[in-house]
């Protein structure tokens, strides 16, 4: 099948005073129809970014500065604005972390969802009405009816972030692009909500770009993952292959910040990796986590390693991708 979403080799960079610096470097990853493709990585790696690239969303000062970003084959940033907006609104919806920003406060919820049943779907305002209420029960608002009256302050976090995906899902998009979605929320209803998106899996048609920091949150919900690394793809596979088996020393020390995941549930050794990712401004010429990484070697200060196989449908972009640590090992495999 050809791919919904396409990133070909896409560089993003941000103009800083005299500086472009790049904070999405050469990724290429594709997005099926119907997949749910998990991108994590750390904080600042590029995530959110990629997401903006993906609705040419960037700020002012972000600029596509190598390859395409191609929905259903077209490329998005050589289309004309009309074309856009039909996308943006139809085909393509997002989904942020704070769910408080993507309500307008003055009008009821119901309200709120049934006008993208109006302007997205053409439907009266009668029909939008129902099939707001109809909706907010798929996102298993109890009782849609009371809630649809209420104002956004009136609601908790983890109610508004489910108008929020009502709202997404009302304009039937081809692609659901979900941005830490469950982030800002708290423990419990972060669970809920990934529940939810499980369910929802079965009955949607849409393809989701999932975002998060957390591996666990992505494995819920995702056929496939991506992991960044300072604006890099370093690894990506099915979850099956990823989970079983990570081939890049990153990924391994990632699941290690995973409370009880991994073999050595005792002595685990640290809630974050050791050292800080690299100046984006100040890069060298070899791999970017050569310097936090536990089994680099003099190539991997020297060279930059492409991303290569590693499993039938696996990627790594390291030279000893075969030799990454067990998650849960304290210590660098022998070799
Ligand atoms: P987080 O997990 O914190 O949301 P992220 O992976 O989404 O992080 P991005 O927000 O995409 O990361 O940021 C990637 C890099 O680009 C970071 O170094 C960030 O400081 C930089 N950056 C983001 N937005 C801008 C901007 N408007 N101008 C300049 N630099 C920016
Ligand atoms: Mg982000």
């Amino acid at each position: 099948t050809a791919p919904l979403l396409e990133l070909d080799n896409v560089t993003i960079s941000y103009q800083r005073r005299r500086d472009l610096v790049d904070a999405v470097r050469n990724v290429s990853l594709v997005v099926q129809p119907g997949e749910a493709y998990g991108l994590v990585g750390e904080s600042g790696c590029g995530k959110s970014t990629l997401a903006m690239a993906v609705l040419r969303y960037l700020p002012r000062n972000g600029l596509l500065t190598s390859g395409h970003v191609l929905f259903e084959g077209r490329d998005l940033f050589t289309m004309t604005a009309p074309e856009l907006r039909r996308i943006r609104g139809d085909r393509i919806a997002m989904v942020y972390q704070n769910p408080g920003s993507a309500l307008n406060p003055t009008i009821r919820v119901g309200a709120q969802v049934a006008e993208v049943y109006r302007h997205h779907r053409g439907l009266a305002h009668r029909a939008a009405t129902e099939a707001a209420l109809d909706m907010l029960r798929k996102v298993r608002i109890s009782e849609p009816d009371r809630v649809a009256a209420l104002y956004p302050y009136q609601l908790s976090g983890g109610m508004q972030q489910r108008v929020v995906i009502a709202m997404a899902l009302a304009s039937d998009p081809a692609l659901l692009v979900l941005d830490e979605p469950t982030t800002a929320l708290d423990a419990t209803v972060q669970a809920d909500i990934l529940d939810l998106f499980q369910d929802l899996r079965g009955e949607l048609k849409a393809s989701i770009l999932f975002i998060s920091h957390n591996l666990a949150v992505v494995q819920q919900v995702c056929d496939r993952i991506g992991v960044m690394y300072a604006g890099e793809l370093i690894e990506q596979g099915t979850i099956r292959e990823v989970f079983q088996r990570p081939r890049h020393p990153y990924t391994a020390a990632l699941f290690d910040c995973i409370p009880d995941f991994g073999v050595r549930k005792k002595d685990r050794r640290l809630a974050g990796i050791a050292g800080g990712v690299p100046d984006l401004a100040d890069l060298g010429t070899g791999c970017l986590y050569e310097p936090r990484c536990l089994i680099s070697r003099t190539v991997c200060r020297v060279d930059h390693p492409e991303l290569m196989r590693a499993g039938t449908r696996h990627l790594s972009r390291c030279f000893f991708h075969m030799e990454t640590p067990l998650p849960g090992s304290a210590a660098p495999l022998a070799g």
